[in-house]
């Protein structure tokens, strides 16, 4: 009797999930979260021209000046990039030959960007319980009072435009809560996509 060797089967082309939300909600917390939940995450690390706030691991971000910025959008090295609140963020293009579903955690503006390029891309919009709260969640992070106010104001103009787009909305009260119904949506797609 011959062995046949049976291929397992082909994963299904990587997923991009854009995490997208006002400042506060706790999208930083949550694709921590994803990531290492699901070995099969891979969170895009964006290039920005904002400053380190102190205490913000090394890793949050590539930090980078203006130049250096534009010298990378001008050679299409961006999947999307904006300008936010006087800085500029962009998601490097990410590596084709990995398998790995990307995470981009992002604002509004670029998940438009993406979700127009890629349909297929599953939008997951992040709300606050209250603006109270997303306030607390602001100040007990560390950033200085003008900042605060620039989120919580910028907010009131990304929601509407955020819950439009999005496929999924959820609300960020208890974190374990909104990292598993994430993690659901996700498993979900997975399973209803074509192999190969
Ligand atoms: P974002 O990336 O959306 O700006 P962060 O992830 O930096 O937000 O979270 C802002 C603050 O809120 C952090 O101090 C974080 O620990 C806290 N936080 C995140 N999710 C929750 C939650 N579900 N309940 C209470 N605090 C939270
Ligand atoms: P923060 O300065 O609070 O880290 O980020 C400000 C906003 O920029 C947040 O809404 C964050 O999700 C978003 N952001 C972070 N990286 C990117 C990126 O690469 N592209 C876009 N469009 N937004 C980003």
């Amino acid at each position: 009797m011959s062995r046949v060797d049976v291929d397992p089967l082909p994963r299904h082309r990587p997923l991009i999930i854009i995490v997208s939300g006002p400042g506060g909600v706790g999208k930083g917390t949550i694709v921590d979260a994803l990531v290492a939940r699901d070995p099969e995450l891979l969170l895009s690390r964006s290039w920005t021209t904002r400053d380190q706030r102190p205490g913000e691991r090394d890793d949050a971000y590539v930090f980078v000046s203006r130049d250096e910025f534009l010298h990378r959008r001008d050679a299409d090295g961006f999947l999307e990039w904006t300008e936010f609140l006087g800085n500029f963020y962009g998601s490097p293009q990410p590596d084709p030959s990995s398998p790995l579903d990307l995470v981009l955690e992002i604002e509004v503006d670029g998940a438009r960007q993406v979700k127009s390029r890629f349909p297929d891309s599953i939008l997951i919009f992040v709300l606050p319980p209250s603006r109270d709260e997303q306030r607390r969640r602001l100040v007990g992070r560390g950033d200085p009072d003008d900042k605060v106010q620039a989120r919580l104001r910028k907010a009131e103009e990304e929601e509407p435009v955020g819950r439009a787009l999005a496929d999924h909305v959820v609300v960020n009260d208890d974190l374990e809560r909104t990292v598993g119904e994430m993690l659901e949506i996700i498993r979900s797609r997975r399973n209803s996509e074509p192999r190969g």
